[in-house]
């Protein structure tokens, strides 16, 4: 349990991340965009916003954040979004179809990520931006732009599901302080959304 206002920290290397502000800030916690190893260590928790997962991977090798990041990741709450989700993934697999590579002979490719989360999430596997939709989880209206589906979950706790998918998970046991959505509340101009809550409620008793 952390006796000061939680600081929740958004990676802000690409992404949607200053639009979580006014959701966390309902919350009663404080809003931090943070991109040095000195800010992670700040925080008490972290957002992985919705983006683009490559273009944060490119970003975090840039930059060498990848162990700051991981170690951080060991001992404090993550929330992955869209993007975050994959990069939270134990397994990421490709949708070629989509995907810009030239993958010839079909093999499913994968994408390297922390691993914090024991699901297999396929990139971009809804569609193009075409098949972008909005849809309520929990009564509250969210966005799936470009989401990755949840094709295998393990030990987790299946918060939401969406066309048969899980679309909110959360670990459990040791894992428990992590979660995943594949869709994007944040847009919506209702603060908070439910899972800004939750995960402000886990950070706090974390
Ligand atoms: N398709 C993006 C990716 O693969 C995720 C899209 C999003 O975060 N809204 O990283």
């Amino acid at each position: 349990m952390i006796a000061h206002t939680p600081r929740i920290g958004c990676l802000a290397l690409q992404g949607a991340v200053e639009i979580h502000r006014p959701h966390i800030e309902a919350c009663g916690a404080e809003f931090l965009s943070v991109k040095t190893p000195a800010r992670f260590d700040e925080v008490d928790g972290f957002i992985l916003p919705g983006g683009e997962s490559t273009t944060m991977l490119r970003l975090i090798e840039t930059f060498n954040l990848w162990k700051s990041l991981a170690e951080n990741f060991a001992k404090k709450p993550v929330w992955g979004i869209c993007a975050g989700t994959i990069l939270m993934a134990e397994t990421v697999l490709v949708n070629d179809n989509l995907s810009s590579r030239d993958n010839k002979d079909g093999q499913d490719e994968t994408q390297k990520s922390f691993g914090l989360l024991p699901i297999t999430v396929l990139r971009n596997g809804y569609g193009t931006q075409l098949e972008s939709t909005q849809t309520e989880i929990e009564g509250y209206p969210v966005s799936f732009i470009r989401a990755p589906v949840i094709k295998d979950a393990g030990d987790v706790d299946v918060l939401a599901s969406y066309d048969d998918n899980p679309v909110w998970v959360q670990g459990k046991g040791e894992r428990s302080n992590y979660m995943a959505s594949t869709f994007h509340p944040e847009l919506t101009m209702k603060f908070p959304s439910p899972m800004h809550k939750k995960f402000v409620e886990l950070v706090r008793r974390s």
